[in-house]
């Protein structure tokens, strides 16, 4: 087992990651940007590393900075958490050429999810079915009308290097495609510094539902159930739960068995996301995430499984050491991701946290660096806290989660609290009944 873990990551998931290692027994160098200087896990941390100013660019996303404290430390293994370095496999590469553990899959994996269209070529091959669309990059607008007629409208221009919703753009009709497939490069070049494109058949009331999986070095691979993540802004998550209220017990081993199968297939090692759409009862790949996922909190409330410890131990070279009929499932989890943002016009609301009390009582789980006068900076993502519940039954967790909103404390700043109450008064979300589009409907935004 590893002695020294660094926690290449800031706010909650650095915490996060904390915690499963004292869990462990395992001493933990939190690095950060002169911005957090006070964050809460640079406060828990056993040793702590300054790496740069605010810029993530200049911190967070600083390899040879990070390198260097994970030398001068002496720690053996480095945990990328989410975002920032956490998908970039020359990191993952660079990590272990300099004799550390990277906490993830191998370099390779990480190259070939990275890319969508390598993605849906790699799974294809293995028997899952995707999105129907564009066998591979749409260098062309006239190849992009091509497609278009064959595919049939409405269709989706998505980058190949994408993420966080950005270079997506969705033409309707053959006229708008023009304007569709520039925006969605020029999106792509600014956001990834790449800008290939791909198309797909746009779907137009899909569920997005993920598997979450985890594979050892030794060829086995299991998965821990689905999440249902269709409460969505923007092509980003807003609430999420598991089980999914909209698949059967049938539907739910046909898609787990089919992801574990094919991440055995191709070797992966360490947890990871398959995500997809789901529609008319058939399910379409859409991507693979290579890392610990924002919401793989609720898999561990119905799981009781302990993901990051499990990612942590399977870094090590360790077996799984049990099956899939091992890992049982029991009652409902809802995870509300809550952002320092206006809860209507999404303005980032960095500043001093004036009066702070998290929610409590059974089966209530808050993730969050906040504490009382801690001050959010302004420099990096908005996820200040998730707001986790479990119940025995759906209806319980539903219950659970209003009361847990109305405890909820955060003064100061302005949060999105108030949107999830919203979200959850609804009868359509309490049926359990919405798509992708929900949401945006909802908030009378346009499709
Ligand atoms: P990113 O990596 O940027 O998050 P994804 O491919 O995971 O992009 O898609 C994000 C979201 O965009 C999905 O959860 C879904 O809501 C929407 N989306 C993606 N592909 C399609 C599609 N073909 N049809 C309809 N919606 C889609």
């Amino acid at each position: 087992m590893f002695e020294k873990v660094l926690i290449a990551n800031r706010g909650e998931i650095a915490l996060r990651i904390h915690r499963a290692c004292r869990e462990m027994g395992i001493q933990t160098v939190a690095v950060h940007s002169t911005a957090d200087a006070d964050a809460m896990h640079v406060r828990l941390a056993d040793e702590s590393v300054c790496i740069g100013p605010a810029s993530a660019r200049e911190s967070y996303l600083n390899i040879p900075a990070i390198l260097s404290a994970a030398s001068i430390t002496g720690a053996d293994a480095i945990h990328p958490g989410i975002g920032f370095l956490s998908e970039n496999a020359q990191f993952a590469e660079m990590v272990e050429e300099h004799g550390f553990t990277f906490i993830g899959p191998t370099a390779e994996h990480i190259r070939i999810m990275g890319d969508k269209v390598t993605a849906k070529k790699t799974v294809m091959e293995q028997g899952l079915p995707v999105v129907p669309g564009s066998d591979g990059p749409v260098p062309t607008l006239e190849e992009a009308e091509k497609i278009g007629r064959e595919t049939g409208y409405p269709i989706l221009i998505k980058a190949a290097a994408g993420g966080g919703g950005k270079g997506m753009k969705v033409a309707r009709n053959p006229d708008q495609l023009k304007e569709a497939y520039q925006l969605a490069r020029g999106e792509a070049r600014a956001a990834f510094g790449n800008d290939e494109v791909y198309i797909e058949k746009y779907l137009g009331k899909p569920r997005h539902i993920e598997i979450q999986l985890l594979g050892d070095e030794h060829g086995n691979c299991v998965h821990f159930g689905e999440r249902d993540c269709s409460v969505q802004r923007r092509h980003q998550k807003v609430i999420e739960e598991a089980p999914s209220p909209a698949l059967n017990a049938e539907q739910r081993a046909f898609i787990g068995d089919l992801a574990a199968k094919t991440a055995a297939a191709i070797g992966y090692r360490g947890v990871g996301t398959m995500e997809f759409l789901f529609e008319d009862g058939q399910f379409y790949f859409i991507e693979m995430n290579t890392r610990l996922q924002v919401e793989h909190t609720i898999t561990e409330m119905i799981t009781g499984i302990d993901l990051v410890r499990e990612q942590i131990r399977v870094a090590t070279g360790a077996p799984l050491g049990y099956g899939q009929a091992d890992i049982r499932f029991q009652g409902h989890s809802i995870e509300c991701r809550v952002n320092a943002e206006h809860p209507e016009t999404f303005i980032p609301s960095p500043g001093k946290i004036d009066g702070y009390h998290a929610p409590g009582g059974l089966g209530v789980r808050v993730d969050s660096a906040l504490y009382d006068g801690y001050r959010i900076p302004p420099h990096y993502d908005s996820l200040i806290a998730k707001l986790v519940v479990h119940g025995t039954t759906r209806n319980e967790c539903l219950m659970r989660l209003r009361r847990t909103i109305e405890e909820y404390v955060i003064g100061g700043v302005d949060t999105t609290l108030p949107l999830h109450q919203r979200i959850i008064a609804q009868q359509a979300f309490i049926d359990g009944n919405y798509d992708i589009h929900w949401l945006e409907q909802l908030m009378g935004m346009k499709k």
